[in-house]
């Protein structure tokens, strides 16, 4: 009798593991984070199978798959930095942001390369399951890396843009080496206006963000809104998950108004103005204590940053979470992915609920790139990309600095306790 019982366990615990192996199980938690409604829904459990979200059932539901408890938990969909930079870096050692671009600029792509993985290896542990790299990533690294660990657990799915579009030397220094500019950015000189070649290795490489500079802040120049104009007209363009303008000056609010481009990066000096109503707003503010750290604070432009995010969220805009956090340093324990959390200090300052701030982490990015119906939601045909955090974070948003698990391209990586 007891041999038979105990064959029957192990007949059980092999149909459990067999389960695991073919990647299908439920996560059942106390609560799923409905982001597109931004609230709460009770009583259910989440059918994860490979990569994806295939139902959402019943708590009650009677099933032989294995269930992943996490009924002390809040389920989300897991977090979007909608604009990163994994291949650069500003230590405080270099003297400036020009400074810092000319030095990355001219290290090798495998040293880059092998940094960014990292980085995006921490993101992920912080509960970043998506990234958008933003450029200053030399030619094409971060097309490269995106498909390199495009189905591997451990990283988040990367969204790539290639080297940012521009003119005269970029963000460089005037008196840069034109051939290092020329690396990190494509640099439209000398009256270039053949815009399907200038495209087309973005078209090859299957860029997901198409980045273009109204302004080259801190350095002069910039594209006019004919040349945004021109690229809207480009044959393939609709390819791309999203086509954004960086833009800080206010002459390029008038550039991004009069271009018809829907998506733009920092808008830091904008004001509110009604005819931006429906574009996506990357807002790309660092918290205080940080800039303090990198000796970058500088009080009348925080407050300035701080007012004119929020007021954007108020004139209609949908808010995207970015930092644009590059800042590092050597110093033990110094995580970027950890910094880039902080940064929700920012929101908490400029006045935004705790429901916008988890809008501007998972539904607006998402949308942006249209692709909300596969990432930063919990729904069926969903990347089961999930985090799940022990404290209601609509309370308390600071709940998100620490992860209690993540399950990311359907591997669960949260403790088994397999029922
Ligand atoms: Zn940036």
């Amino acid at each position: 009798m007891l041999i038979k019982l105990l064959k029957g366990f192990i007949f059980f615990f092999c149909l459990q593991l067999a389960s695991l192996a073919a990647a299908e199980y439920y996560v059942k938690p106390h609560a799923y984070f409905d982001s597109v409604k931004g609230s709460w829904v009770y009583g259910k459990k989440i059918r994860i199978k490979n990569q994806k979200i295939v139902s959402i059932d019943d708590a009650g539901l009677k099933t032989v798959i294995p269930v992943v408890d996490l009924r002390s938990s809040y389920l989300l969909p897991g977090l979007i930095d909608a604009h990163a930079h994994l291949f650069f870096t500003q230590t405080k050692k270099d003297s400036s942001f020009e400074n810092a671009l000319e030095r990355e600029a001219r290290l090798g792509s495998d040293v880059r390369t092998a940094r960014a993985k990292d980085f995006l290896k921490a993101y992920l542990t912080e509960g970043f399951t998506s990234v958008f790299d933003l450029g200053n990533s030399g030619q094409f690294l971060d097309v490269k890396l995106r498909d390199e660990i495009h189905d591997d657990p451990d990283y988040p799915l990367l969204l790539a843009s290639g080297p940012g579009i521009s003119n005269g030397k970029g963000q460089f220094a005037s008196g840069a080496a034109p051939g290092v500019a020329g690396q990190e950015y494509t640099l439209i000189n000398d009256g270039q206006t053949d815009w399907n070649n200038i495209l087309k290795p973005y078209l090859n490489h299957h860029v997901d963000i198409l980045k273009i500079y109204f302004d080259n802040d801190p350095s002069s120049g910039g594209l006019s809104s004919d040349d945004a104009k021109r690229i809207l007209q480009t044959p393939g363009v609709k390819n791309f998950k999203k086509i954004t303008a960086h833009a800080i000056a206010k002459s390029s609010m008038e550039k991004l108004i009069e271009s018809s481009l829907t998506n733009v990066e920092h808008a830091s000096m904008f004001t509110a103005d009604k005819r931006l109503k429906n574009i996506f707003v990357t807002v790309t503010g660092i918290d205080r204590a940080s800039l303090k750290e990198f000796d970058y604070f500088k009080e009348p432009f925080y407050q300035y940053e701080l007012q004119i995010a929020k007021q954007l969220s108020k004139n209609g805009n949908k808010i995207l979470f970015g930092p644009d956090f590059y800042f590092h340093s050597d110093a033990p324990g110094f995580s970027r992915a950890k910094k880039i959390k902080q940064t929700i200090d920012f929101f908490k300052e400029a006045g935004f609920s705790n429901k916008e701030i988890l809008s501007a982490m998972t539904y607006n990015p998402a949308l942006s790139v249209k692709m909300n119906k596969l990432i930063g939601v919990i729904r069926p045909g969903a990347f089961a990309n999930l985090i799940a955090v022990k404290k209601d974070p609509l309370l308390d948003i600071d709940s998100l600095k620490t992860i209690e698990c993540i399950i990311n391209k359907g591997r669960n990586f949260c403790p088994t306790g397999i029922r």
